[in-house]
């Protein structure tokens, strides 16, 4: 029997740049290419096969992008045979235009097709050709595609994709499309899949949860897969994101408040304070809805932490309005803030909108915002102090803490706690202690442990070995293996 010479094993890496929909979907990619015969390149090795998972919401989205692949461009000159894949929200908008500014990228896919990745990669190895290949509709779920975690202890499930609201800023509908929901006995096999490999937490994930079940006609969907997702045995904590504020509706709040494993943190995009700008946003809720919600989250969860997204300078916004969001955010009490300059994105109605404002005066207000917002959230984490806290320990949070001998983890409410006297203790596990110091955006614990829980995540995390979710099978193609030619449209 000759020994056939095994092809080395090709190795990939997958970056992802935006929102927690592409973090996720990037372990879908990863799951895609090792179950294709990939295996991931090592830490500072240059890979065999680099995909660039791109996000499209800000206006230097597309710098950074031709930036990056013009730094690919020498390490494939001097690698032959290395492929660059460049997928996410920018190949669904520029598609072929990619491979013409950068025509040393090897693979464009899109939004609607991530299962596409490895026969794509085959194909354009095989024909010595770029293959772009950009679906207008869904082709198959993500969901139901392998993935990889990144995370012993927590995992993302997507309940939908798309959304069908229409934000003047927003490019996402018209590259994720219309909202699709999952059905909810599929979320709640794979989150009861990943509780089964030690998992604790699962963050619910859509860009917008609160419609979920409008796809099959079920206005009260989410807060019953919220109940039957804590309902799970061995989840301690359920997350989700995001939520609508025009959407949001009591039994949700209820739900939280009733299902002990769902935490008490709510991430609410309030975007402005303004109703003149809520209107040209075309945010379908008002500032007083926005913090009616607020009142009855706190009424129902007192510890309730609420976190938000803030848009500074869009157009037409005028100091009058800026007050109004200030105004809002000192209601509101946030625990934290994401605080975003307004940048033009093309493509979307705000972009062609009258009043577009200078840099300095967007700067000017962004200052004056978080200013404001990091005094609330050291305020509200001041409150914090003395409190006992449980915490999941996180791997690779607060680095420069480890120089103090610190780990770090997240409590119940989503902040960031470091805490010392961690011998023993590995990410993943479960830790109580007392905050005995607050800074704006963490917490300090430097009191000794109340109690410290080894858990199966942290056996995982400490092994090195990670969740995966192994997907239906859809005939994917092995390494090697050059998969037929479909009908490309669209190139
Ligand atoms: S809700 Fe608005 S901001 Fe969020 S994804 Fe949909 S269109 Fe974009």
């Amino acid at each position: 029997m000759g020994t056939e010479l095994q092809a080395p094993v090709r190795t990939y890496r997958v970056r992802t740049y935006g929102c927690q929909m592409n973090v996720h979907d990037s372990e879908r990619l990863s799951g895609l290419l090792e179950a294709a015969g990939y295996s991931a390149a090592a830490e500072g090795d240059d890979a065999d096969v680099v995909v660039l998972n791109t996000c499209a919401v800000r206006e230097n989205a597309d710098n950074r992008l031709y930036g990056n692949l013009g730094h690919l461009r020498p390490v494939k000159d001097a690698r032959p045979g290395m492929q660059i894949a460049v997928g996410g929200c920018l190949a669904q908008k520029d598609r072929g235009e990619i491979v013409r500014r950068a025509p040393w990228v090897d693979v464009v896919f899109g939004t609607h097709n991530v299962g596409s990745l490895p026969a794509l990669l085959e194909r354009a190895r095989h024909n010595d050709e770029a293959q772009v290949e950009i679906a207008e509709a869904l082709e198959v779920f993500p969901s139901t595609l392998p993935a990889k975690r990144d995370s012993a202890y927590a995992g993302w499930v997507s309940i939908s994709v798309g959304c069908n609201n229409t934000c003047t800023f927003c490019i996402v509908p018209a590259l994720r499309g219309k909202e699709k929901d999952r059905r909810p006995g599929d979320i709640l096999a794979e989150v009861q899949a990943l509780v089964d490999q030690g998992v604790l937490e699962v963050t619910l994930l859509g860009q917008n949860v609160n419609s979920y079940g409008s796809d099959f006609g079920d206005r009260g969907a989410f807060a019953d897969l919220l109940r039957a997702t804590g309902r799970i045995e061995g989840l301690e904590r359920v997350r989700f994101t995001s939520p609508h504020p025009a959407m949001f509706t009591d039994d949700v709040i209820a739900a939280m408040a009733e299902t002990p494993a769902v935490c008490h943190q709510l991430h609410m995009p309030l975007q402005s304070g303004s109703d003149d700008v809520l209107k040209r946003m075309r945010r379908a809720y008002r500032q007083e809805r926005y913090l009616g919600i607020i009142d009855r989250v706190r009424a129902a969860m007192p510890d309730a932490a609420i976190t938000t997204d803030i848009i500074v300078g869009f157009p037409g916004e005028t100091e009058a309005d800026f007050q109004q969001t200030l105004d809002v955010v000192r209601a509101a009490r946030f625990s934290s803030a994401f605080t975003f300059q307004y940048s033009k994105r093309p493509g979307t109605p705000a972009a062609e909108m009258e009043g577009q404002l200078p840099k300095e005066v967007v700067q000017e207000r962004y200052l004056r915002l978080t200013a404001l917002q990091d005094e609330i959230s050291w305020d509200e984490n001041r409150r914090l102090v003395g409190r006992k806290v449980e915490l999941l320990v996180a791997a690779g949070e607060g680095s420069k803490d480890a120089a103090r001998g610190r780990l770090s983890g997240r409590g119940r409410d989503g902040r960031l706690v470091h805490f010392t006297h961690a011998q023993g203790v590995r990410a993943g596990d479960v830790v109580e202690t007392v905050v005995t110091e607050a800074a704006p955006h963490h917490l300090i614990a430097d009191g000794p442990l109340l109690s410290h829980r080894r858990t199966r995540a942290g056996d995982a995390s400490e092994a090195g070995t990670r969740p995966t979710t192994p997907g239906v099978s859809l005939g994917m193609p092995r390494v090697g293996v050059p998969a037929p030619l479909p009908v490309v449209t669209g190139c």
